[in-house]
């Protein structure tokens, strides 16, 4: 994986939560040091189940489903922005999936699933299907992602306040200039 590749996996997590209202806390490049880390960076976002005030069960259940396309938008980004296939046993997204496991541990309902248990081919089956939802979102945003990821790869970290900055600076809409209407009286003589 090379640097770009991953600061477009981390951005694509990052855009993610971004548009789909959920709060990235902090956006990190660890690819120079994947040795130590084995990892090449790492999005941390508030938690779907505690991080936000729900006032309905299905909220929460909604806001878990959304974080679980923010897991999937890594791999997704890198699908439509570098051409890696988009397939469930690619290892930079191992931890992403395990996320989404995670979920349904913690009670995240697996729509259309009633029985097996934690993880089994049911969970997968979402696990694609979101990846493919993902895999939607990518082209509308494209442009946020590439921009974030030139960004990440030259300061390595950006807290989740400097990305949602970036973001809503990118995101606004440009501002034509009006021409003037009379130009300034011009202060001459003669
Ligand atoms: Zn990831």
């Amino acid at each position: 994986m090379t640097l770009d590749q991953a600061a477009i996996h981390e951005a694509g997590h990052a855009v993610a939560d971004y548009v789909l209202g959920l709060r990235c806390e902090s956006v990190e490049l660890t690819h120079h040091e994947v040795e130590q880390v084995e990892d090449h960076g790492q999005v941390m976002s508030a938690n779907p189940q505690y991080g936000y005030k729900h006032d309905s069960k299905k909220a929460m259940n909604d806001t878990m489903r959304d974080a679980s396309i923010a897991c999937c938008a890594g791999l997704a980004a890198e699908h439509v922005i570098c051409g890696v296939p988009l397939e469930v046993d690619n290892l930079n997204a191992r931890a992403d999936f395990a996320n989404i496991i995670d979920f349904e541990l913690r009670g995240m309902p697996i729509p259309g699933k009633r029985r097996g248990c934690v993880g089994d081919e049911g969970t997968w089956n979402y696990i694609e299907k979101t990846l493919r939802k993902a895999r939607t979102l990518v082209p509308q945003h494209q442009d946020l992602i590439r921009k974030l990821a030139d960004v990440l790869v030259e300061r390595k970290k950006l807290s989740g306040e400097e990305v949602k900055l970036l973001l809503d600076e990118w995101r606004r809409p440009a501002v034509t200039t009006e021409p003037e209407a009379k130009p300034a009286p011009k202060n001459g003589k003669g």
